[in-house]
């Protein structure tokens, strides 16, 4: 018997419609079998870091002047909670030793990638992921410290929720020249005191839809800090520009090695002069 329900003009547009509608969204996922981070107590909380004096202070806690959209977050007893939009940088970097002290909602919500979920965008692009991943599973190159979706932490050193944690993110910068990738970026991450990313080599862009590739950019670039819905807090939020004294110091190592091919290769003998 025939079904009748296909009979129904609404039934069939509303079919129509789906055939018509957008592909969603799907996940990345590299396939790589990941074992599993230690989890690692890390030593408790010891205060704020101060800055050292060449480090610019984005957040002191007063304001979010530093940043574009900073107005959108909560300040509260020297603390932002995250709400309502990404926060970014005015300023631009690329290599730099960037600190920042934030904490997973004392109250957990949600599971998985839904608890205490914001990050820190190197360049805008490379996020560093913060997530509240005490005792909350999640898939381990998404969990807190991974470089997301493409290297997990070397451990997981998350504090209980609640509890202020810290970041240390050393970077180097991809370079890029006549719209080519000639060196990729590196990143060095310490949560709360522990390695958890040791020199890793950027793959290109983290996305949850797409495998890393890499889009070339300008040298320096905005930070950013991720709203994921989850009302994380801030506090203590500053960095080191680093970036003129490593390409000084590239510069210092290649005209040296310039220098050691010239004589390796012998003065050059002028041609022979003809009558
Ligand atoms: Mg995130």
């Amino acid at each position: 018997m025939r079904s009748r329900i296909f009979a129904q003009p609404g039934v069939v547009l509303f079919a129509l419609a789906l055939l018509a509608a957008p592909a969603i969204a799907q996940e990345y996922k590299s396939g790589i079998v990941w074992p599993e981070p230690p989890v690692v107590t890390p030593p408790p909380y010891a205060g704020p870091v101060a800055p050292p004096e060449d480090a610019i202070v984005l957040f002191d806690g007063t304001n979010l002047d530093a940043f574009h959209g900073g107005d959108a977050w909560k300040i509260e007893d020297g603390v932002a909670i995250v709400r309502g939009r990404d926060i970014v940088s005015k300023e631009s970097f690329g290599d730099c030793h960037l600190h920042v002290e934030w904490a997973a909602p004392e109250e957990v919500k949600g599971r998985g990638q839904g608890r205490g979920n914001s990050g820190v965008f190197l360049m805008e692009r490379y996020e560093i992921q913060i997530l509240d991943s005490y005792q909350n599973d999640t898939y381990y190159d998404g969990q807190c410290g991974a470089l997301y979706k493409q290297r997990p932490p070397l451990a997981n050193a998350c504090r209980k929720p609640g509890e202020w944690q810290t970041f240390d993110i050393f970077f180097r910068a991809p370079r890029f020249k006549d719209g080519k990738l000639i060196t990729p970026g590196y990143v060095t991450v310490l949560h709360n005191g522990v390695l958890i990313q040791n020199n890793t080599r950027i793959e290109g862009v983290t996305s949850w839809t797409d495998p890393p590739k890499y889009h070339p950019h300008p040298a320096r670039q905005p930070l950013r800090f991720q709203n994921h819905g989850n009302p994380v807090r801030f506090r203590n939020i500053w960095v080191r520009d680093l970036m003129e004294r490593e390409d000084a110091n590239d510069a210092a190592v290649a005209k040296r090695q310039a220098e050691l091919q010239a004589e390796a290769e012998g003065p050059v003998e002028a041609p022979p002069v003809k009558d």
